[in-house]
């Protein structure tokens, strides 16, 4: 949804590369999809609308979230939702790095600050995401964490 608000100034032209920062580039990987079989450089759009696609084919899976109480989930259901949440990270990567103007511009700066923080806190609870993926926004997320006394 914060995404969304940017996607007029995210474009194959803007942002060619799905970077975050000039250090950290993010190829897009689907073993299911024959194009993207191996790691491919990608727009920083075609990387985003990929991962939304290939996030929802899991929303959509009984195996993975199941709509009814008592079903249990698949075995690698834990090994899915951490590469889920890590793939997700990049986006807000990729905002901050290359779009926090537009974000401010727009006001939601605040929005995004926030649900950064509440994905950080709740990926950490349950050490969801390797430490050394939040490293293109370590410093923004040590001064959020420290704010709050943690
Ligand atoms: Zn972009």
């Amino acid at each position: 949804m914060l995404y969304g608000t940017i996607t007029e100034f995210c474009s194959p032209v803007t942002c060619p590369r799905m970077l975050a920062g000039d250090q950290y580039e993010y190829l897009w990987q689907d073993p299911n999809n024959p194009k993207y079989k191996r790691a491919t450089k990608v727009s920083a759009p075609e990387y985003i609308e990929n991962l939304m696609t290939w996030v929802q084919t899991y929303f959509n899976n009984e195996k993975y979230f199941p709509s009814k109480t008592g079903v249990p989930f698949s075995k690698d259901a834990p090994a899915v939702f951490k590469t889920i949440l890590k793939r997700l990270f990049r986006v807000y990567a990729h905002i901050y790095c290359h779009h926090f103007e537009h974000i401010t511009e727009l006001k939601m700066h605040q929005h995004l600050n926030t649900s950064l923080k509440h994905f950080v806190l709740f990926c950490n609870e349950f050490q969801l995401v390797d430490a050394a993926e939040f490293a293109p926004l370590q410093e923004l997320i040590d001064i959020m964490l420290a704010s709050d006394g943690k």
